[in-house]
Formats: structure tokens, sequence, C-alpha cells
């Protein structure tokens, strides 16, 4: 009898392309697919360690997928299962655990799906990790946006980070790869294509014969040649956004003028204990020099609050750097301690209560910029990507600098990219639009 399979992800846009190769090879080996939810013979959790929630969530999933179909084979994977096996080994009803070597070749592992008292632990350090498999994901099931996973893991050294120790060195998909699949899912229907990584913009690829080197500069030219109706890049660190790519940004009709990078910090010394590559001036020009080069340009923040010594005096220093820098919206995680980080060896450390009133007041000044970026933009028209038809026919969409607008036009307009006029901006959830010739 056919069996079946659901999948389940946390975290990042990386883990959700990952599961889906993984529910590809499912998918190509006979398994019937389950959203997830739906009582399967196996269940796929693809974890994160991002925060120290990751357990808690990591048994409430499990136990509530055992809740509707006790035999359900439970494999886990994803940075969690690579940093802290033995203890998603020991949550009742685990079968199988396999780290950032083995994710892509559990099929290596187990071919029975037959659940056994113990569960198996299949891990390697990750100083041998060098697996790259090619991985993309569609945005909520749709036919619209693409997630293209081109680089994984980092050398940085973040001293709060635990990807590098969980993803393993810095590495990229070679750029025959990059564009044999970024083919293959315009020709597949995607009109936008979401370059990820974990550092994409460390994306470093050397062809086999050593004569030449690709970077992410290089992975934009050789996509803006195959017509993609819109690339965007998901995330870049400030020390990799160089002069080309902005100048190419500009010019191109296809990259979309939206960036998202990460300051984690407007204090000086918190950003040198995160040991950060650059700055707060160096940041600060490069948002300016965006600004002034791309206009309307879009501009995502990721900030990181209660960072271990970050006093009041210095929370402000961050809040009195963001509030007049022209960006359109802030992303903000809470710190929380990871094992074997040096910040978690930091004396200084803020409590709970503090950095929850921190993420606040950041929530509220992301709220203020995005809204003010929607106003800035009303009476100017966008190309719009429209995804999903919500409540009342109302369909939504991301225009190339990321303002999300609706329309009143139902599900025709689905992964279609159309001029929109935006007549109206009440809020910082959307905007209101009508389109336009
Ligand atoms: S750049 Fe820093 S924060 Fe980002 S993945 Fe690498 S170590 Fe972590």
């Amino acid at each position: 009898m056919q069996k079946s399979v659901s999948l389940h992800t946390l975290g990042c846009k990386l883990n959700y392309s990952e599961t889906s190769t993984i529910a590809g090879k499912f998918s190509e080996s006979g398994f019937a697919m389950k959203p997830y939810g739906e009582s399967s013979d196996i269940f796929v959790l693809n974890t994160c360690s991002v925060t120290d929630n990751a357990d808690k969530e990591c048994r409430q999933i499990i136990r509530s997928v055992l809740n509707k179909n006790p035999d359900t084979y439970i494999i886990v994977t994803g940075c969690y299962a690579q940093l802290r096996p033995n203890e998603i080994a020991e949550i009742h009803g685990v079968d199988l655990v396999l780290g950032a070597n083995e994710k892509f070749k559990l099929f290596d592992y187990v071919n029975n799906f037959e659940k056994k008292d113990l569960s198996c632990v299949f891990t390697s350090p990750i100083s041998e990790v060098t697996d790259f498999d090619y991985a993309y994901s569609s945005d909520i099931d749709s036919r619209t946006r693409a997630f293209l996973k081109i680089q994984d893991g980092c050398d940085y050294n973040c001293s709060f980070c635990t990807i590098p120790l969980a993803r393993g060195k810095s590495r990229s998909l070679g750029i025959d790869k990059v564009i044999d699949n970024a083919k293959k899912l315009i020709d597949t229907g995607y009109k936008e294509i979401v370059l990820t990584g974990v550092n994409t913009g460390d994306y470093n690829y050397r062809t086999d014969t050593g004569n030449r080197d690709y970077r992410l500069m290089d992975v934009l030219l050789e996509l803006e040649k195959l017509n993609i109706p819109r690339i965007r890049i998901s995330s870049i660190e400030p020390n990799l956004l160089t002069d080309e790519i902005i100048q190419l940004v500009k010019s191109s009709n296809s990259i979309c003028r939206h960036f998202h990078i990460p300051l984690q910090s407007g204090d000086p010394e918190i950003l040198k204990l995160m040991r950060r590559r650059y700055s707060r001036d160096q940041y600060e020009d490069l948002i300016y020099k965006l600004n002034s080069e791309i206009p309307g340009v879009g501009i995502g923040i990721d900030v990181i609050t209660g960072f271990p010594q970050e006093t009041e005096e210095k929370f402000m220093n961050t809040v009195k750097f963001l509030e007049p820098l022209p960006a359109s919206y802030l992303h903000i995680f809470t710190y929380s301690e990871r094992k074997n980080t040096f910040a978690v060896t930091l004396p200084g450390r803020v409590d709970a209560g503090s950095r929850r009133e921190r993420s606040g007041i950041l929530r509220e000044i992301s709220n203020k910029k995005r809204l003010a970026f929607y106003r800035k933009n009303v009476d100017k028209t966008h190309k719009v990507l429209f995804e999903t038809v919500k409540e009342d026919d109302f369909i939504y969409g991301f225009s190339e600098n990321y303002i999300k607008t609706r329309v009143k036009a139902g599900h025709k307009l689905e992964n279609t990219i159309l001029n929109v006029r935006i007549s109206s901006a009440d809020t910082f959830n959307f905007t209101e639009g009508s389109i336009a010739a």
C-alpha cells in the first residue's frame, strides 16, 4: 500500500526550501504527500536553532502529530538536530534524527519506516559537513515565488550565532546548476525567484578548471540573461553589498529594488561584541547610498534586542540610529542565549522583561517606518506580483520594492505582474491600489 508523508518546517526560508527538496525525494519514491496537520505514515520535522524555544516547539509538534496517529514514523532534521541530536532522540516518539550532512540522504538510513522502541541518530561532525543539495520551494504552495538556495553555511563568526555550528562552512552551488534550476523554476511557472542562502552575499564558486571565480554579482548577471520576470536577493550582509551590485540593481528591469540588510545593533560597542564586520558609520553610509542611487528602494533591517551589555543607554543608541534612517521596515529578534557561542560567556545579561520591552519599542518604530514608506508611495505606480486572494475578493501582492498592496479583482490575477497605482495607505499592513494601464 502506498505510504503517506507530511512535512513541517520551523525557521528560515532556507529551511523551507530544503523541506521542499526532502518532499521531492519522497514524492519521487512514490509516497503520497499529505498536508501538515493531516494524519500520515511518516512525519518529517525540519527544525531551527535560532531561539532556545526550539526543543519546546519540537516536543509540542511531535506530540500533536502522534496524538492524531500514534504509529506515525517521526523524522527530525535541521539545525537543532545537528546541534543537539541526543536531546531530540530522547523525545518520546522520535524515530530518526538526521544531521546537516544526512538530511538529504534519508533513504540511505531508513527504508521500511517501521517504528521501534529506540530512536536512531545519524549526524556528522560539523567540520565534515560539505553536502549541498539543490533546494527550492514555493511560497504558501503557490506558483508565484520560489526560493532558490544558492549558498549554505557561513564562515563568519558572529558571537551570538549558532548557524556556523549547525550548517558548517560556507559553500556555494555551481553556477551551471544555479542557472539550470532557475530555468526549471521559470518553466514551471514561477514569476519570482528569491536567491537564498545562509550568507547569500558570500556566494563564491570556483569552476572545476579553477580559472574562474563566480561571486553573487556574476550569479545576478547570469540570471538576468534568462528573462526571469523577478529576481530578489533574500538577505545580504552590509559588507558584501558592493557598489557593482547596487549599480546592477539600479539598471536592472528584473532584480528587485529591495534589500534586507542585517544591522543587529546601532551601538558601536555592541556591534563589536557581536563581532559584526562593519561599523555603524559604514552601515549608515550604505543605507544613504542605496537611497540616493536607487530611488524608491525598499530596505528591511534585522535588529537584535537584549544582547549582553546592552544597557538602556546603548539600546537608546540603536533607537536614535534607526529612527531617522531611511529604511522601510525592521525585522526584530529578541536575543536568546545559545550554547557554545561567545556571547553566552559575556557578563551583563539583560533581563527577559527588558528584552521584550525593547523588542516592542522597535516594533513600533518598524510599523511607523513601514507606514511612512507606504505613504511616500501613494499615487505612484509599481509592478505588483499578485499572489493570494483573501476575503471579499481582494487579491494581495508585493511590488518590486516590497510594498504589500491589494486590489479588488479576485482569482483571475493570481501569478500575474501588473502595474498598480497605490491609491491609499491607512495601515502598515498593506496599501490599497488599482490596476493601472
Ligand atoms: S553572518 Fe553572522 S549571523 Fe549571519 S549566519 Fe553567519 S555567523 Fe550567523
